[in-house]
């Protein structure tokens, strides 16, 4: 984005640029053009139809197709291909898993995109915690668990700075009062009832700041949340995955399959709805689902195209 700059415009478009949680790692922000945050992620379950092991290894695949060892491993080459491509890790069991059985030279690549905000972890909890069912000290240890071999590895470079909990089934204002005591500095959740998230759409109120206490002195649990559009999948037509079959983006306009005009306007028809149920000029998309990137390499080329396609409708070059 260095090497570019806007073209003044009557009505704001969409501008996208990929971040990784937190926003500071961003490229670059454009006040007066709706701003497109593309999160690549992966949801990966420790434990579910699967046993811990299962999914790390690959084994079983006929359960479930998922591999947490080589969706690791794929990010991290595909990330050191194209320095712009941004990444966020969240579940500490699988990441302290693989990461032991690293390479001193793999580690060190690794520590370099931590502390370059290409790789960043968000949540950083051992696990992605149920919010109903759970014993607040037991939520308390499996994040200090988390959060402990994040300090330990990367330092102040791997703290997570939003909380991340994308797939538990309803919430608890408890839940959000520890993490604002935690220290986070914002919340993104998925799931919540559809006729809560309409009115939220309607009224502008998917972004809120929650006072997640009744008792503690405001701002102590006070916390910035965001629901997040799409639960957290990417939006329809645009899933890149090995475990999707949308279409990658054609841009050989001698090709019977050339498709990106239509999807490049179909991206811009997207996000301008989407951003009119938000206040501010920002919006976000998750881009991934459960146990996907295994390989990386077919999300990050579709996101690359993507982007560089859709800032060329919006953004002139200097010459
Ligand atoms: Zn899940």
């Amino acid at each position: 984005l260095s090497r570019l700059i806007l073209r003044p415009h009557p009505k704001p478009l969409p501008q996208v640029c990929v971040f990784g949680v937190p926003v500071q790692t961003c490229p670059m922000v454009h006040p007066d053009m709706l701003n497109v945050h593309l999160v690549a992620h992966t949801h990966d379950d420790v434990g579910w139809l699967k046993t811990v092991d299962q999914y790390f290894y690959g084994i079983h695949n006929d359960v479930q197709h998922a591999g947490v060892q080589y969706i690791l491993d794929s990010v991290i080459s595909s990330l050191l291909v194209e320095p712009t491509r941004r990444f966020i890790y969240v579940e500490i069991a699988f990441f302290s898993r693989w990461w032991h059985q690293q390479t001193n030279a793999t580690q060190e690549v690794v520590r370099d995109l931590v502390r370059q905000g290409r790789l960043e972890f968000a949540n950083g909890g051992w696990v992605m915690n149920d919010e109903a069912a759970t014993h607040y000290g037991a939520i308390i240890d499996q994040m200090t668990l988390g959060l402990r071999f994040l300090e330990d590895t990367f330092g102040k470079d791997g703290r997570p700075r939003v909380a991340w909990h994308i797939d538990p089934f309803g919430h608890s204002r408890e839940q959000a009062s520890l993490f604002a005591q935690m220290g986070f500095d914002g919340f993104f959740f998925g799931r919540l009832d559809y006729q809560d998230k309409r009115v939220r759409e309607e009224k502008l109120e998917m972004e809120q700041v929650w006072r997640a206490s009744a008792s503690l002195k405001p701002p102590v649990a006070d916390l910035f949340t965001s629901v997040l559009p799409n639960i957290y999948n990417p939006p329809e037509k645009l899933c890149w995955d090995t475990l999707c079959a949308d279409k990658p983006i054609v841009e050989d306009r001698r090709s019977p399959e050339y498709n990106a005009e239509e999807l490049v306007n179909y991206f811009l028809q997207l996000a301008t709805a989407q951003g009119q149920h938000f206040r501010t000029n920002h919006t976000i998309m998750t881009m991934g689902s459960d146990f996907q990137y295994e390989n990386a390499n077919m999300w990050f080329r579709n996101l690359d195209r993507l982007i560089q396609l859709v800032n060329a409708q919006v953004i002139v070059p200097i010459s």
